[in-house]
């Protein structure tokens, strides 16, 4: 049988793609009127320029431009617009997938002795510039864990699953269903990314309201240094100093090499149902969100869209006849002219989730809320991992697209959902530009919420780039002037470097600093990531991926 291929150049399968239905481009052509498609370079006609000499690696180890060029970024709008336009700058010198963790810290210690820089590889779907080869890292070798997959061990009595750092989110579920359990991690990446990328950059998935964060997942780590492999063994509760392994979490590759991690998994629920619900306002819709968290039972999935985001959502989605008219029917009452989309999930026993569902139920009915039935959250649930293939569709139609993703207080939401559109809205009118800004609440807390937004452009030719850093410039600073973090969920990269001072102050940069130099001495564990190559460039200079 035929493996599927990745494509090279933007997101997923070769043979998957997301059809943009006429109603959608006729919503983004009145908003944002005609932009320049962007030029697709075939593969072989990118110019890889030789490898720089490197010390001896294994046999595992790859020099072939092929390999290099798909190896020289993630998955961030700079680093599709390069791929797609043949113009990436920079390439590792090679790529090495090794084979155990001992061989791992073999490949680190030769890299430190030698100075060359190393960055280790998940699924490379990073959207911050965190496996993006950067200016001024000298030779380069990217740390691929490919061959470091699967389920090592499984304590169904602790309900402790060990597994490999490259094994990617479909392989955790199809190893841990059979057995009845599940891990229930399910970032939109899902299907390409890792374990160790998961908990080197704290991410998020579509259930982390109900199941937790990656962060409530570990429960042990395993990390390769070049000075050797530092354990942390799976504890459920400890007082044994700080806690450690939340420093791993999120470490974003500089503190070492998550080689294996104890994840706490739990049974498959029996049941589970969702709905859709439409509440007339965005601030009605928030505070059904913050009565859900604050009250419970807690849903597994909260998904608040603003009524811009509605509105595309309902371009977007074709029905047929009678259910589109019946659905213009309800959004046309005056009080959901500025209507906003509610999803809500449940997951667990009959009962439990029936009685959950009720509960909620009250809630919306109190904001003025109506609900539109199972269909809208079935099709949520069957085309959720599709929906990050419509920016390939977009690109080539001539229009940028990209997110960006904060979270806050709940006192504070509702003022930085506002500055943000606003301050995003402006350095496109600065520009000369129009700008669509949508928005979602994607995931809640007791005390707050994240938002995730979603902003959509006409691309100017050989201006793409510095289109987006003028609109993700204006949201990043707005975020911080307004109590959000610069990152709830993609991880801090090269992208949000320069902001994190800002967000954990000088001293809290200093500590990591010092943690890194400790177990990583001669600095060649992903340069330019999570900690600004320079002790502190300022917010002036965020690169897409890219550092001077
Ligand atoms: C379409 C799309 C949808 C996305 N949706 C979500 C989402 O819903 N939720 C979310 O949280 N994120 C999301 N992301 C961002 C990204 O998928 C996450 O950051 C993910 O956790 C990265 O995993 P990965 O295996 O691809 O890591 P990579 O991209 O390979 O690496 C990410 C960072 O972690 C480091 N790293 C990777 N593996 C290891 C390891 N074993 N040890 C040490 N460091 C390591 C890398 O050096 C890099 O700095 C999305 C990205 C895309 C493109």
């Amino acid at each position: 049988m035929q493996q599927r291929q990745r494509r090279w150049n933007g997101w997923g399968w070769v043979d998957e793609s997301a059809p943009v239905p006429a109603s959608a481009r006729a919503w983004l052509a009145e908003r944002l009127g005609k932009g320049d498609a962007l030029t697709v370079v075939a593969e072989q006609d990118v110019r890889v320029p030789p490898p720089r000499p490197l010390p001896a690696l294994p046999a595992t180890t790859s020099q072939a431009s092929g390999d290099r060029l798909r190896h020289a970024c993630g998955c961030s709008f700079p680093d599709v617009v390069k791929l797609r336009t043949g113009a990436p700058e920079r390439f590792p010198d090679a790529v090495c997938y090794p084979e155990s963790s001992e061989q791992v810290v073999a490949v680190l210690r030769s890299a430190a002795e030698a100075g060359v820089a190393v960055i280790p590889r998940g699924g490379g779907t990073s959207v911050v510039g965190g496996v993006t080869v950067t200016a001024g890292s000298g030779p380069t070798l990217v740390l691929a864990l490919d061959r470091l997959r699967g389920l090592a061990s499984l304590d169904r009595a602790s309900l402790l699953a060990v597994f490999r750092a490259g094994t990617l989110g479909p392989e955790v579920e199809a190893a841990l269903g059979p057995c009845g359990l599940r891990l229930g991690h399910e970032p939109q990446s899902f299907e390409f990314s890792s374990v160790g990328g998961w908990i080197a950059t704290r991410s998020a998935g579509h259930r982390s309201t109900g199941v937790g964060r990656i962060d409530d997942l570990v429960a042990g780590v395993d990390v390769a240094t070049p000075e050797g492999m530092w354990r942390l063994p799976a504890q459920p509760a400890s007082a044994a100093g700080p806690e450690l392994r939340r420093l791993v979490v999120g470490s974003e590759g500089r503190l070492g090499v998550i080689t294996e991690a104890t994840l706490r998994v739990q049974p498959l629920p029996e049941h589970r149902d969702g709905l859709a619900v439409l509440v007339p306002s965005w601030s009605a819709g928030g505070e059904v969100c913050r009565t859900l968290l604050q009250r419970g039972p807690v849903p597994e999935v909260v998904r608040l869209s603003d009524p811009d985001e509605t509105g595309f959502g309902v371009a977007l989605t074709e029905l047929p006849g009678l259910a589109a008219r019946a659905r213009d029917l309800v959004f046309g009452v005056k009080r959901f002219r500025h209507g906003c989309l509610l999803l809500l999930e449940w997951a667990g026993g009959l009962q439990e989730v029936s009685l959950a569902r009720q509960t909620a139920a009250a809630a919306w009915r109190d904001a003025g809320g109506i609900s539109l039935g199972r269909t809208g959250w079935r099709r949520w649930l069957a085309e959720r991992f599709r929906h990050p293939y419509l920016r390939d569709v977009l690109l080539t139609a001539g229009w940028g697209i990209d997110t960006l993703e904060t979270a806050a207080c709940w006192s504070s939401l509702a003022l930085l959902h506002g500055a943000v559109r606003d301050s995003i809205a402006a350095a496109a009118r600065n520009a000369g530009f129009p700008v669509a800004v949508l928005c979602h609440v994607s995931h809640a807390y007791r005390d707050g919420a994240s938002l995730y937004f979603t902003f959509l452009w006409p691309l100017r030719r050989d201006a793409e780039i510095s289109q987006w850093q003028a609109l993700k410039n204006a949201a990043s600073g707005a975020i911080l002037d307004h109590g959000g973090t610069i990152t709830h969920h993609h991880g801090v990269g090269t992208m949000h470097a320069p902001y994190l001072e800002r967000e954990i102050g000088t001293e809290g940069v200093a500590a990591l600093r010092t943690l890194a130099a400790a177990l990583d001495p001669h600095g060649v564990l992903n340069p330019g990531v999570l900690l600004s190559r320079t002790p502190d460039p300022g917010p002036r200079s965020p690169g897409g991926g890219e550092e001077g």
